[in-house]
């Protein structure tokens, strides 16, 4: 890859970075937390008719608040991870085989660490080990 590639790659890296990091950082004030305890967000108001439909519903949020926030963690230690890969000089170079990823792949998932063959061969495995007989 050409370095003028790599200097555009690792600002589109750097912003994305620097999105997570706020999108993270906002979800922070919201109301209701990872670490918040189920039934405070609910308030004291309605305590007296706890009725069992409204806490699933408060756990399916949490739980899907916790989902997305673990996502957004996963794909900034990612992008973290292709920015030290920048500075070391591997970046763009397929950890399984060696291959060039290639520019217009990292253009569009600049955090790949697998060229296109062997992620397809990855995905082939993952499809091939969940098929139930
Ligand atoms: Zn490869």
């Amino acid at each position: 890859m050409k370095n003028y590639e790599i200097k555009y790659l690792r600002n589109k890296l750097l912003n994305e970075q620097q999105k997570v990091e706020s999108q993270l950082a906002q979800a922070k004030t919201y109301n209701f937390g990872a670490d918040r305890p189920i039934g405070n967000s609910i308030g004291e108001l309605s305590t007296y008719d706890n009725h069992p439909a409204d806490l699933g519903t408060e756990t399916f949020e949490q739980e899907k608040y916790v989902a997305i926030r673990n996502q957004q963690l996963e794909y900034l230690g990612d992008i973290r991870d292709s920015l030290q890969r920048i500075e070391k000089g591997t970046y763009g170079i397929c950890a399984y085989c060696g291959a060039e990823i290639g520019f217009e792949r990292l253009d569009s998932y600049p955090t790949a660490k697998l060229c296109i063959g062997c992620q397809k061969g990855e995905k082939e495995e993952e499809i091939e080990t969940n098929i139930v007989y």
